[in-house]
């Protein structure tokens, strides 16, 4: 040894060579577990397979999906994201299965910036399966016994937990729909977004995909977590994820917000056809099928589905009557607007997808390449709000379409009050819907500006940075909103806003505003008075028609029911009736009904005889025609918000 090692020149030489030699093949080793991580995280989503494939090896990559870094500072933003560019490999990892045998379950977590050394999870067990249910009751109950009511998320989470997962929905197709033949569809991707969404509601969604969507159709399901803070969506539901075929798991460590987190989805979707969907659906049996077979006919075709409701108090499933289209107003809400007087009596026409103006985000499917030619969301969109009317407006304007398919229904939870998280940004749809009229709406914005005052006075104060979206509307060479609204919206009437004929209608007597107290699509009210709001939301107009025209679509008008002054629809052939003209006497402020030639009075309650207990007699207050005079009661203003110049 002493030789070998010992003292001496010599010996100290190889023991450093030693020392050496034993370091580079430390090295080695160590760079060769990186790469393997690397290679594993770096994989693209493979071509098209099958949800279930036969042989699926041990370490394929596609179960379960983490995003899990805080720290990178790539990530700082969902703005950040270019939407025409898929996103930085290394903001993803795959977390593989693994899976000896085809056995289910067990997964592991790859941390980017911490720990190489991802631990795998024991194979699962049996006793694995019945830990991680144990654990999934614990974090529900102790979520419920948080929640002050079982309504926190505004429906009955206890309700929507004695549901069974895979609930079977009364058909509500029309008989035509079962004749359809349909054949080599493309493969689709579904994308499921959510932010804190309940357990049961999630996994209710995700396995009714499974159930419903013909196994050669369905590419994947993508879950992508928005940074959810509930118990129930961290470790639990990635266990229960990785036990279910053909079904991954994003995870994003910055809130993303509907656009961003769909972007995400999108940039990580292999199925040809993307469909975007709500994290508290439940789809009908055929559901799939006719939506891939119109978008594979037309790329440039978005599609949806009819959206049936689930009550949030019974879940209770409830059939939308058909025919529905989806549109919005000048404030930019969006509804679905169902008129079933114009359902055709061809049986023929049941089937027959048609056109909308706009689609809802519920769910959504849209050919993968279409939708990123065609700026995917608009990244700028944020956290929650109008980023389906954005889309609407630019698929249709730079080339595409959309409707609705009748043989397709999936239904949608529809919540009593609204989202189950707050926003920071109180003015969140507000700034969203400045993007889209400063982006989309040329000359035509100062009719929305006028209609939300709010969004109004944001924009004097702040410009919004939509360079890139100018850029995109330019390359695609799309259309202006004038098109928009003759070719594809003509149903929208253009409000024409004169000066001193529009704006809130201010009455002088009572310092008041006319005002509409029941929903604006709920026509036939009586009209109020109310302190004037300041909002736009009294928004009216005296047009060249000599129609008062009230309401965000403008297409309810001042009428008369006796002496009372109500809301009805307006004449949409523009052969108006005097019962629904009205003069305005700029001078005395008398605005005169033409048919009764009697004049509006806003009248108190304590004057009308009290006939009836209050309220259910119809005897409150409200607007009247009164024989004209002079009292200040009737002497009208129309009080601009906004001036013409400046919007
Ligand atoms: N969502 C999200 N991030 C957000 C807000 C919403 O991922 O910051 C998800 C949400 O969980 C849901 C979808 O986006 O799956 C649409 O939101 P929501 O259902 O609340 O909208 P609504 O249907 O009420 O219009
Ligand atoms: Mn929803």
């Amino acid at each position: 040894m002493r030789l070998l090692l010992g003292g001496g020149r010599g010996g100290r030489m190889l023991c450093l060579w030693l020392m050496l030699l034993g370091f580079a093949l430390l090295t080695l080793a160590l760079l060769e577990i990186f790469n393997r991580d690397r290679d594993e995280s770096r994989e693209k989503p493979g071509p098209p397979r099958r949800r279930r494939p036969p042989h699926q090896t041990p370490s394929s990559p596609d179960l379960l999906e983490v995003i899990v870094d805080s720290q990178d500072p790539a990530i700082e933003f969902a703005a950040d994201i270019a939407p025409l560019k898929s996103l930085q490999e290394d903001q993803l990892l795959y977390v593989p299965s693994k899976q000896e045998a085809l056995k289910k379950g067990g997964y592991r977590v790859l941390l980017l910036g911490a720990k190489r050394d991802a631990r795998a999870t024991a194979p699962p067990t049996h006793g694995g399966m019945e830990e991680a249910l144990r654990l999934q009751m614990e974090v529900l109950e102790k979520d419920l016994e948080l929640s002050a009511a079982a309504h926190k998320d505004g429906f009955n989470e206890v309700v929507s937990e004695r549901i069974p997962m895979h609930r079977r929905l009364p058909e509500a197709r029309h008989p035509e729909c079962f004749k359809q033949q349909y054949e080599s569809l493309p493969s689709a991707s579904v994308i499921i977004c959510f932010h804190n969404e309940a357990w049961s509601t999630l996994l209710r969604t995700a396995h009714s995909v499974l159930d419903t969507a013909p196994e050669q159709y369905l590419q994947e399901v993508l879950l992508v977590d928005d940074l959810s803070e509930h118990g129930h969506l961290k470790r639990v539901l990635s266990e229960y994820v990785s036990q279910l075929d053909g079904v991954r798991l994003i995870r994003s460590t910055k809130r993303l917000g509907v656009a961003g987190c769909r972007a995400v989805g999108a940039a990580r979707a292999a199925g040809e056809v993307l469909v975007f969907m709500d994290s508290h659906c439940e789809c009908q049996r055929g559901w799939l099928e006719p939506l891939l077979q119109r978008v594979a006919q037309d790329r440039t075709r978005a599609v949806s589905p009819i959206l049936d409701v689930i009550d949030g108090q019974t879940f209770q499933y409830n059939a939308t009557q058909w025919p529905v289209r989806g549109v919005f107003d000048w404030r930019l809400d969006f509804r679905w607007d169902s008129d079933p007087s114009h359902q055709d009596k061809d049986p023929s026409s049941a089937v027959q997808a048609v056109r909308s103006p706009a689609l809802g985000g519920e769910v959504l499917a849209i050919n993968r390449h279409f939708f990123q030619r065609v700026g995917a969301y608009d990244q700028g969109m944020l956290l929650w709000g109008e980023e389906q009317i954005e889309l609407s407006i630019r698929v249709w304007s730079c080339g595409g379409s959309m409707e609705v398919v009748p043989c397709s229904r999936v239904a949608h939870l529809v919540r009593r009050h609204h989202q189950p998280y707050s926003f920071p940004d109180q003015e969140v749809r507000q700034r969203n819907k400045i993007r889209i009229a400063d982006t989309w709406m040329n000359e035509y914005r100062k009719i929305f500006y006028r209609r939300d005052t709010l969004a109004y006075f944001i924009r004097q104060s702040e410009n919004p940075d939509i360079a890139d979206r100018l850029r995109l509307k330019r390359s695609l060479a799309c259309k202006d909103f004038h098109w928009y609204l003759k070719t594809v919206y003509p149903q929208l009437y253009i409000p024409e806003d004169r000066p001193a004929l529009s704006g809130e209608l201010y009455n002088v007597g009572a310092s008041s505003c006319a005002n509409y107290p029941h929903r604006q699509e709920l026509q036939g009210g009586a009209m109020n008075t109310a302190p004037c709001s300041g909002t736009g939301s009294q928004h009216c107009e005296l047009n060249s028609e000599f129609e008062v025209r009230w309401g965000p679509t403008g297409a309810s008008c001042f009428d008369t029911r006796g002496e009372r002054v109500v809301l009805s629809p307006c004449p949409t052939n523009r052969s108006t009736t005097s019962r629904l003209q009205w003069r305005f006497m700029k001078m005395s402020g008398q605005l005169i009904h033409q048919r009764s030639q009697l004049c509006l009075e806003a009248v108190m309650e304590e004057e009308l005889p009290q006939v009836s207990p209050r309220g259910i007699g119809g005897n409150a207050g409200g607007l009247f025609l009164r024989p004209c005079s002079h009292h200040p009661r009737q002497r009208w203003h129309f009080d601009q918000l906004v001036a013409p110049r400046d919007a």
